[in-house]
Order: C-alpha cells, then structure tokens, then sequence
C-alpha cells in the first residue's frame, strides 16, 4: 500500500513568513511605520510564557514592531480592560493579541469582547465571529485558517469535497467548519456525543482532527486516500525515562498507511498559527492605514 503524502507544515509556515517580510517592508514604506502586534500575558504559565515568546521573536524577525505587557498573575480586570483599551486607541498597534488562558479569575470572553475588531487578529471577538459565519471578510482564527491554507495548498479546489471536523470548540473546530463551508465543501461538525463517529469520519475526503485525545483517529476510520489534518497537540510521556514528546489526534503511523495526505505532529498545523498570526496582523495593519494590500500572495 503506497505511504500518503506528508503534508509539510513547518515549510509552508517559513515560506509564508517570508512573504509577510516581504509585504511587511512594503507596508513601512508607504505607510511610513512598522505594522505592530501587542501581545498581553497575565501570570506565569510556563507553556504561554514560551508562546509568546516565539511570537514577538518572530514579529521582529518578519519585520513588524512587537509591543508585550506582561501582567502579575493577579491582575484586576478593570486593570486589563483599560490595558486592551490604551491599545485599541495606540495608532503603532494593529493587532491585540490575548494570551489564554487567563488565570481563573478574569473573565475570558468580556476581556476578549473589549478588543478592537480592527486588531482582532485572534479572530475571537462577536464581530469578527459573526462576519465569519455572515460570508464577510474580517480576520479569522490562526489555527483553522492556517489548516485551510494546507488544505488548498494541497487539494485545490475544495469544492464539493465532504469535510469532517471533530471538535467544535470557538478557537479552532467552528471557524474551520465555517471556513470549509466558505470553499463549499460538505461540512459535519462532530463533537464528543456524535454517534458512531468513526462511520461519521470515513465518509471524509477530508478530515480535520481537533479533539486533544492522542491517536484517538485511527487507521480504519479513514476513506482511503482521504487528506487528513491534524491539529491535535499532546505531550506524553517517550520511551527516554523522565522525557515526553509531541503526538497529535490521529494515529499518525496507521493513518499513514491509508490517507493521500497527512500532517505530521510536530511540524505540521503548529507551525502555521504564527505564520498566520503574523499574516493577520499585516492584514490589519494595511486596513488600519488605509493602505491597499498588493496582490494575492497572503
Ligand atoms: P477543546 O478542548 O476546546 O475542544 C475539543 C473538542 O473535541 C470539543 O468540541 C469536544 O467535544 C471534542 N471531543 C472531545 N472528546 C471527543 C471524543 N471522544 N470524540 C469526539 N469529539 C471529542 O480543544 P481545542 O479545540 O482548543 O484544541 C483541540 C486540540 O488542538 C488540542 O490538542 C490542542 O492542543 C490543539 N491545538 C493546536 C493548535 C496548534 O497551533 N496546532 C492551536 C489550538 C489547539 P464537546 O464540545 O462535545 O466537548
């Protein structure tokens, strides 16, 4: 049986990297300044201290000015609000960048709902939400939006295709149900009380996996030659004593026996969040300036 393509993730993120510096410089040019991302962290989760450390290296690295507020652990929510409303007011901050979670006693979403919608470049607000489901142009969730990218990096033309997407949480299973829709395919949303779910994934040309249940999609769940995307990321324990590595949703070695095409995990779906965090912050910043996006190529 022929081994399905591997779906490279970690490639294609550099390579849209390099087109955001390259669109990032064109922007400073005419605009006269650096596209900007704020990224806020409250507290000291190691796992988003990390994150948000790659994020304002890569920001710099692509060219565009990084803003980060780092926040005491216990942090008033009033203290926070007015942070997220000095930034919706800075002219040098296009995109505004959350880290969740936020420790227990914040509220998430009324943080998240005080975001510009013009900076929303997590695509979490009710606007950018709602004008993503309406058909409306507006910036989308990194995740799905870089799976999507994938996709039609690899396949095409979705249209017609049959999509499953398990998982339908707000950051990454409904806005990628709702991107899928966007490009035409048949979409069906499964989630934890969805019956017979591997019937439900074998009638996919694609499928997207984003449960967080290691190698929970396995080989015989799959139509043959299906392309299947991987979001999951789940630390367990390796054969190494002490040490724990990275495997996604699907049974990435079964799987591989039966798809066209798979995402590895790593260096498949993750790479791509910052590449396309990076992306919508260009995106906003051309559209906070006034200034006209040159061609197609993000
Ligand atoms: P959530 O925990 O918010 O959502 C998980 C979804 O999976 C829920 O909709 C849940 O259903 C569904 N689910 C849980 N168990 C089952 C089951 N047995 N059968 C079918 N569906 C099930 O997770 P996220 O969407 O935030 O993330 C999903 C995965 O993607 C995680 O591993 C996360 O680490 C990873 N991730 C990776 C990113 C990347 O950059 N690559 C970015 C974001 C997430 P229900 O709604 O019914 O509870």
């Amino acid at each position: 049986m022929s081994q399905a393509a591997v779906i490279d993730g970690k490639a294609f993120a550099a390579g849209l990297r390099g087109r955001v510096a390259v669109a990032a410089a064109a922007f400073e040019a005419k605009a006269g300044r650096k596209a900007g991302l704020a990224v806020v962290l409250v507290g000291e989760d190691p796992a988003s201290q990390v994150y948000v450390r790659n994020k304002g290296k890569q920001t710099i690295e692509a060219g565009m000015a990084s803003f980060e507020h780092k926040l005491p652990a216990d942090t008033a929510q009033a203290d926070l609000i007015a942070l997220v409303e000095r930034l919706n007011a800075d002219p040098a901050v296009d995109g505004i960048l959350v880290q969740l979670p936020l420790p227990g006693h914040l509220d998430e979403q009324a943080v998240v709902e005080r975001i510009s919608p013009n900076k929303d470049v997590d695509g979490l607000t009710p606007t950018s939400t709602g004008r993503l489901a309406l058909g409306l142009p507006g910036l989308v969730p990194c995740t799905p939006l870089g799976c999507l990218m994938l996709l039609k990096d690899r396949l095409g033309d979705l249209s017609g295709l049959d999509a499953v997407v398990i998982g339908r949480s707000i950051l990454v299973g409904k806005p990628m149900a709702q991107l899928l829709l966007a490009e035409s395919c048949t979409v069906t949303i499964a989630h934890s009380r969805t019956k017979n779910l591997p019937d439900v994934v074998r009638r996919a040309d694609i499928v997207v996996a984003a449960v967080g249940r290691p190698e929970m999609v396995k080989a015989d769940w799959l139509k043959p030659g299906a392309t299947v995307i991987d979001v999951g990321i789940n630390r367990v324990p390796a054969a190494e004593a002490g040490k724990t590595r990275l495997i996604g949703d699907v049974d990435y070695a079964g799987a591989s026996a039966v798809a066209g095409a798979i995402t590895p995990v790593p260096g498949g779906v993750g790479p791509m969040t910052i590449a396309v965090l990076l992306r919508n912050t260009l995106v906003a910043a051309h559209r906070n300036a006034g200034v006209a996006l040159e061609g197609d190529a993000l």
